[in-house]
């Protein structure tokens, strides 16, 4: 069996990698290193069974030939992030929709038996409904948010128009160890732990009342396999998500240290909450890795961040601007 993961050198692509070639698969791997890191994969570094090839999804003949002879596809690379999205709507538009249609392009073409897409919660933007269901309004907030919609209105509809067999997972707040810790500022986790490195106070949103559905990464990467493995995945989209909410509040009480608040921003919902009842019940699916787990986890490979930009409530003032400018309206 052969699977293909792109966005492999990213994140979650690399815990996926890793479990991928724990079950004696083979692997390729396309990154463009935008985000991803090769020092992800450092560890799985020349394993027989994985190739690693950079290229960019945008470009489809730059990545149509690695298709060939894949079984699995797992359609994980995107641009993430809220900030730059506002800022380069085209670049997400690029890697986000054009890579995504070039992704299913390339799987038709080569016969891909299945494909499982990482798409977003980010898609529900504020709901009325917690914990929200799959079948609640899509309301997205910004470009980062709309464009992975599109991608998996692509996604579906290549199962529809021609069959491909594909499933749509929505990830619900992804957290733990290789979380992005260069460039932009973005997720909470490596906000917080590099901050906690340099001995700085942890800058909270608002009243850190607010709640995320942290999904540990290792239980996101057991759903998309079991999608991949699972002929009733087909065609359709499930929320992958803890099964709870925690508070801001309550984070910072498991890292411990000092906190300072930053202002609350435009358009962010007071709380993410996925409900599992579909993926649970069709899937057979359940989060494994509690909150508390997790984030001792992060604690314990807390030198990842020893690089990242250490945040403080200037330095996110000035990068979150554009965020108040558009969204604040
Ligand atoms: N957050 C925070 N301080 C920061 C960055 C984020 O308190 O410096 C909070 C933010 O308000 C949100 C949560 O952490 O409630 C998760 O933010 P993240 O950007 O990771 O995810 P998203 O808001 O997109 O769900």
């Amino acid at each position: 069996m052969k699977a293909l993961v792109t966005g492999g050198c990213g994140f979650i692509g690399s815990h996926l990698v890793d479990a991928l070639l724990d079950q004696g698969m083979e692997v390729v791997v396309i990154d463009n290193f935008s985000t991803g890191r090769p020092e992800n994969l450092e560890h799985q570094k020349g394993h027989p069974k994985l190739s690693l090839h950079v290229a960019d999804i945008g470009e489809y003949g730059a990545i149509d030939a690695f298709f060939e002879g894949v079984d699995w596809v797992f359609h994980i690379a995107a641009l993430a992030d809220i900030v730059p999205s506002i800022q380069q709507p085209l670049n997400y538009h690029k890697s986000n929709v054009d890579g995504t249609i070039n992704v299913l392009e390339a799987s038709r073409k080569a016969g891909v038996k299945r494909i499982v897409y990482a798409a977003s919660s980010s898609c529900y933007g504020i709901p009325d409904h917690y914990p929200t269901p799959e079948g609640s309004e899509i309301r997205p907030e910004y470009p980062y948010a709309t464009t992975k919609w599109i991608g998996e209105q692509y996604v579906l509809n290549w199962h529809k128009v021609y069959g491909l067999a594909t499933t749509s997972l929505r990830f619900f707040n992804v957290f733990g160890p290789r979380s992005r810790t260069s460039g932009t500022y973005g997720a909470v986790f490596g906000v917080f732990l590099a901050q906690k490195l340099a001995g700085k106070p942890f800058t909270v949103v608002g009243d850190g009342k607010q709640t995320r559905d942290f999904t540990y990464v290792t239980d996101i990467v057991d759903a998309v396999i079991t999608a991949a493995k699972t002929e009733a995945a087909i065609g359709q989209v499930f929320n992958v998500g803890s099964g709870n909410t925690y508070s801001i509040n309550r984070l910072v009480e498991l890292l411990g240290g000092p906190v300072t608040y930053i202002p609350k921003r435009p358009g962010e919902p007071d709380s993410t909450f996925a409900d599992i009842t579909r993926i649970r019940e069709v899937l057979g699916w359940e989060p494994k890795v509690s909150f508390e787990e997790g984030v001792e986890q992060m604690l314990a490979h807390i030198d990842y961040w020893r690089e990242a930009p250490v945040w403080d409530p200037g330095s996110i003032a000035e990068a979150t601007k554009d965020w108040f400018k558009y969204l604040g309206k």
